[in-house]
């Protein structure tokens, strides 16, 4: 029978410095955030019809992170506006904005979003900026794909910049302080 060991011996894992990643909290929050956007399809006339095909396979937007389109606003951090806002439609457009949950942004998909486009109408918002706050506009009637895609991106680059709790919860700040 032998004695039993006086030390236990460790696991040592000898390249453990190269698992451990130095960040700062905003970074990993703003780098999942922007690589999971789950776009909240608001399809208004006939831009919508480019926004359908960015959806497809095609343009394979899941290599993005950003493929899983919701119908629910509950669901959803970023309204893509693609289509001319008429008044009929601009409150049904900013009450189901209301109802997304923070984080959220918003793209302003071809010239009627941005700015009511070739429709200088008593019937037709002249952009969506008007009544809620746009962080991408998109030009062209209608853009392509590839600049719905750009614009994505843009918007990714731009969460990247952000400060993902200050910025984001200033009522809830205000409400705690
Ligand atoms: S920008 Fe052009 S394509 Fe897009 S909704 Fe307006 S008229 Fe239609």
């Amino acid at each position: 029978m032998t004695d039993a060991p006086s030390t236990i011996p460790v696991g040592y894992d000898s390249k453990i410095e190269g698992n451990i990643v130095h960040t700062k909290l905003d970074a990993a929050i703003n780098w999942m955030r922007k690589s999971s956007l789950w776009p909240m399809p608001m399809g208004l006339a006939c831009c919508a019809i480019e926004m359908m095909a960015t959806a497809c396979s095609r343009y394979d937007m899941s290599r993005f992170g950003m493929e899983v389109f919701r119908f629910s606003p509950r669901q959803s951090d970023v309204m893509i506006v693609a289509g001319t806002v008429t008044y009929k439609m601009a409150l049904a457009v900013k009450r189901i904005w209301d109802q997304m949950p923070e984080p959220k942004w918003c793209i302003a998909m071809g010239a009627c979003a941005s700015s009511g486009g070739m429709y200088r109408s008593y019937a037709v918002l002249q952009g969506i900026d008007q009544l809620i706050p746009v962080d991408v506009y998109i030009s062209g009637c209608p853009p392509r794909p590839e600049a719905l895609l750009e614009g994505m991106m843009r918007l990714q680059k731009k969460i990247d910049t952000e400060h993902s709790f200050v910025e984001q919860k200033k009522e809830l700040i205000e409400q705690l302080s």
